[in-house]
Formats: structure tokens, C-alpha cells, sequence
């Protein structure tokens, strides 16, 4: 059966490109699957699993009180955007202790060269040693056997980072493993995580291929693999860049907070970010994001809200064809170029769009938070995913469990 899972770090109100380049395909894949459900009856319903992962939160330093909020607002935002927690198992990750427990488990299966050479913990390093230049894991990483140059001494370079962030991929791996998962969302910067799970999963299946309880004459017949191995369903969506910087990302952690539109952001604040988005001297409007990156992201922006409401007037029915519905950022360089508009008008579409996109989404976020405030409402959504995934959760642990020898 089909089992997707994907997950994001309560670590602030995720911004546009969060929404466009990973939570808005969870809506997607989320929506198109509950229309081919409805359509056919034959299949078993694929299973759904988001989770906000504040055990990853953690590897790195958080102030509890910010945290506390931040997990809160998450819901909230995954909610806002059109998560239906009765279609989808949508969880806190640190509210179900299977994840913990599984991640020791798989710890014991991975080397530490393996880890080692992860490209997200080799870019943290890199910033921790403040002299080369960070490796950028959105990059999409060097394969595994690149050499490890410069990263031997141990003790020096790996002083003030913690066991939890060297072992986050493993975690990561866990979660998905977890609840057997088949697929799963991400961007590609994660890939290199993805096939370390399935690397893991795959160990996994060859070490402990079946309980060893099991009497030999049952053990022939040939049995699927205990975990499927997980399969990435990379979004489609390029890339959104910081709006003061268009060689670096959009990111939460940036400092600047003009460099991101967040999902909370009004009207006036939506403006005021656009209207100082760093772009170009050209006059013309043309999609190259190698020569033009501020200019071509703004387009970005612009076709894949485009996108993302022409998929909510028509749910289709394939979830890994929702991506492709809508207009790309070509097609809307010409349009724009066409009418002649200029920078002004490229602008002014992005603003526009923002604020038809993202307005809906704030007054359902706020409605939210005050139904938390007058009736605990998250607080009971995050009970029913809590209670959904345990099940499962509980399942395959036990079995891991078995196999390993600890039962
Ligand atoms: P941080 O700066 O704390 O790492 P972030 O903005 O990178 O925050 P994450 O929580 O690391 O956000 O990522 C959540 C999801 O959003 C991931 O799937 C990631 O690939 C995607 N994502 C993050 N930034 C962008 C971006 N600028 N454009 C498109 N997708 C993005
Ligand atoms: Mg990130």
C-alpha cells in the first residue's frame, strides 16, 4: 500500500518559499488523493503522514518559550493552508515516542564515515569553521564518495556541534521508516538524506530478514522486504531566492526579515518586501535564472501561485501529475514583456498574486488561533494525529524490535 510521509522544523512561520517548494504539495497530494479515492474503491486508500519534527527543532540551540509557540503556530500554518487533519495523520513528532526510539535502534545500523560525509552536516562545518565557504546543501550534494578533505580533526572542528545534529539524518530516516512509508516529498536538498534511509531500510531487510521466532519452513517462501524502500517525490517548484539577496535562498533563519514573505505577512507588509525586492538594471522582463536570479525568481513566484490556484478550482486525479497543472515562468515573462510593463509591472503581478494567495490563508491562520485560545482546538488536533500515528507507530517498532533480538 501507499504510504507517503514528509515533515518541517517548527522553527518559524514558514514563508513562500516553504509553501511553494514543499507545504503547498502536501495540499496537492493530499487533495488529488481524496479525489481518486472517492473515484475508486478498489485500492487500499493511500495513507497520509505530516509531521512537524521538533525533535529535529532541537539539534540545534532553541529558546524553549520561542519553540513552544513555534510548534503551535506550525499546526496552525499547516492547517491554514488546507492540511485536513481527518484525511491526513498530522502530528507533533516529539508527541510520538516511537520516533526517538526507532532512531536509536537505526543508529546502530549506520557507520559514522557514512555520516560524515552528509553534505548538510559538512556545510554546518564549514559555517562553524568560518573560513571556507559553507557548502549550500540546496545545492543538491556531492555523491558519497567525495573525499573528505579537511574534516579529520575531530575533536577541533566538531567542538560546539551537538551528537543530535551529526545524527539528524538518521532521525530523519526513522520517521519515515516509521510508518513504512513508500513515498516521499521533498526538495532537493534533501535527497541525499532520502537515500541514506534507504540505504538504512535496505541493511535493515538484509540483516533481519524475518523474525527469527519464525520456524525455517515458513521462513522459505520468499516474503516482501519488512521496509519498502522510499521513494522521493521531488517538488517541481525551483528554488525561491531571498528577495534582498538573490544569490543566497529564501530562508527562515535569515536575518533580515525583508529578505522572506511570511504566511502571517499583510497586505502592507507584502508590499513594502516586494516593492524592495533586489532585481536588475534591465528593462526587458526574461526568465534566466542564471544571468537574471532576482527577476526570474519573482516569475517563479508569480507561476507557481498561478499554478497552485488553477489546481484549487480543479483537483485532478494523478497527485504526481498536480505539479504540472498552471503556467511557467517563461510563459508569464512573455505576458509581462509583451504588455511592457517593466519592473514595475513585474512587481506589482507579484504583489497581487501574493495577496490573493496568501490573504485567505492568514485570516484562517488567525481563526485558528483563536479557536486554540478559547478551546484548546490544536490542542486537539495535535490529540487525534498523536492518537493516529501511534498506531502504526507502535506496530512497526514492535516488529523492529522482534527482529533485532529484543524480544
Ligand atoms: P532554515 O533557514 O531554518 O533552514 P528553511 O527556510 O530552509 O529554514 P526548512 O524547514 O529547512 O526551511 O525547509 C522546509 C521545506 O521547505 C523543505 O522541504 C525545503 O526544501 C523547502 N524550502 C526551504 N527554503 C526554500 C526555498 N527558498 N525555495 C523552495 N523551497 C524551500
Ligand atoms: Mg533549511
Amino acid at each position: 500500500p501507499m504510504c507517503i510521509f514528509s515533515g518541517i522544523q517548527p522553527t518559524g512561520v514558514p514563508h513562500i518559499g516553504n509553501l511553494l517548494g514543499a507545504l503547498f504539495n502536501w495540499v496537492s497530494i493530499q487533495n488529488s488523493l481524496q479525489a481518486s479515492r472517492a473515484s475508486s474503491s478498489s485500492t487500499p486508500p493511500p495513507e497520509l503522514y505530516f509531521s512537524i519534527v521538533g525533535l529535529h527543532a532541537l539539534t540545534i540551540p532553541q529558546n524553549p518559550a520561542t519553540l513552544a509557540q513555534e510548534r503551535k503556530d506550525m499546526l496552525a500554518s499547516l492547517l491554514a493552508i488546507g492540511l485536513d487533519p481527518e484525511q491526513s495523520t498530522i502530528y507533533h513528532q516529539d508527541e510520538v515516542g516511537e520516533h526517538a526510539q526507532l532512531h536509536w535502534l537505526l543508529s546502530c545500523l549506520v557507520s559514522m564515515g557514512r555520516l560524515r560525509r552528509m553534505t548538510t552536516w559538512k556545510g554546518k562545518i564549514a559555517t562553524a569553521r568560518g573560513t571556507a565557504t559553507p557548502v549550500e546543501p540546496e545545492q543538491g550534494g556531492p555523491t558519497a564518495g567525495e573525499a573528505d578533505e579537511g574534516i579529520a580533526d575531530v575533536d577541533e572542528e566538531h567542538r560546539d556541534l551537538s551528537l543530535g545534529l551529526f545524527s539528524y539524518p538518521v532521525l530523519q530516516a526513522a520517521d519515515i521508516l516509521l510508518y513504512k512509508a513508500t513515498h516521499v516529498p521533498i526538495g532537493q536538498d534533501q535527497v541525499q538524506h532520502l537515500e541514506l534511509a534507504r540505504d538504512i531500510a535496505a541493511t535493515f531487510n538484509k540483516r533481519f530478514p524475518s523474525s527469527h521466532t519464525t520456524p525455517k519452513s515458513s521462513k522459505s517462501r520468499r516474503e516482501p522486504p519488512f521496509f519498502p524502500l522510499p521513494q522521493p517525490l521531488i517538488t517541481s517548484t525551483p528554488k525561491i531566492l531571498s528577495l534582498r539577496d538573490p544569490t543566497a535562498k529564501m530562508s527562515k533563519s535569515a536575518p533580515d526579515p525583508a529578505s522572506r514573505i511570511l504566511l502571517t505577512d499583510d497586505d502592507t507588509a507584502i508590499r513594502a518586501k516586494v516593492k524592495r525586492a533586489v532585481t536588475d538594471t534591465e528593462r526587458s522582463i526574461s526568465f534566466d535564472p542564471e544571468g537574471r536570479p532576482g527577476v526570474s525568481s519573482l516569475l517563479s513566484i508569480i507561476a507557481a501561485l498561478r499554478s497552485y490556484q488553477a489546481q484549487q478550482t480543479q483537483s485532478t486525479l494523478d497527485p504526481f501529475a498536480a505539479a504540472s497543472a498552471g503556467v511557467t515562468p517563461k510563459e508569464v515573462a512573455q505576458q509581462l514583456d509583451s504588455s511592457g510593463g517593466g519592473h514595475a509591472l513585474l512587481k506589482e503581478t507579484v504583489t497581487s498574486a501574493l495577496i490573493e494567495v496568501l490573504g485567505p490563508i492568514r485570516e484562517r491562520f488567525q481563526q485558528l488561533k483563536e479557536r486554540e485560545a478559547q478551546s484548546g482546538y490544536l490542542e486537539q488536533v495535535a490529540a487525534l494525529g498523536r492518537e493516529k500515528a501511534s498506531v502504526r507507530a507502535k506496530e512497526t517498532l514492535g516488529e523492529v524490535k522482534e527482529r533485532m533480538g529484543l524480544r
